[in-house]
């Protein structure tokens, strides 16, 4: 476990540097999909990289993500995490959804598309 919880506010500061810059170009390519709640509280991610990785973790009330796992079997937060996180920063800082609750509601709605390729091992 990392000593210091993971927010949306901190992680740019509190990830290693490799996987946040991996992370920006996998992000900036587009490349972070599927983003849904997948029961409250808990929330999964595809990154479609040269092998698609999914992503998943736990918010709380106070803004920690935690039970972080990502398929790539790298050490979390991996660039695929940090991926969905510069994702959904950028998506809370957009004009049409301003704060976490809203972001649920718009990804509650969207059509499932998830499909789980690499299953834990
Ligand atoms: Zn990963």
């Amino acid at each position: 476990m990392r000593p210091v919880p993971i927010t949306l506010g901190n992680f740019r500061d509190e990830l290693d540097e490799q996987p946040l810059e991996r992370g920006w170009y996998y992000f900036q390519s587009n490349w972070v999909k599927s983003f849904r709640e997948v029961m409250p509280g808990f929330f999964e991610a595809v990154v479609e990289e040269v092998n698609p990785q999914a992503v998943s973790f736990s918010r709380d009330e106070q803004d920690i993500f935690a039970d972080i796992f990502c398929t790539c079997g790298e050490a979390v937060p991996c660039k695929h995490m940090a991926a969905v996180l510069f994702y959904l920063e950028a998506e809370t800082n957009r004009g049409d959804v301003k704060n976490w609750d809203e972001l649920e509601e718009k990804y509650k709605r969207k059509p499932f598309e998830f499909q789980k390729k690499n299953k834990a091992g």
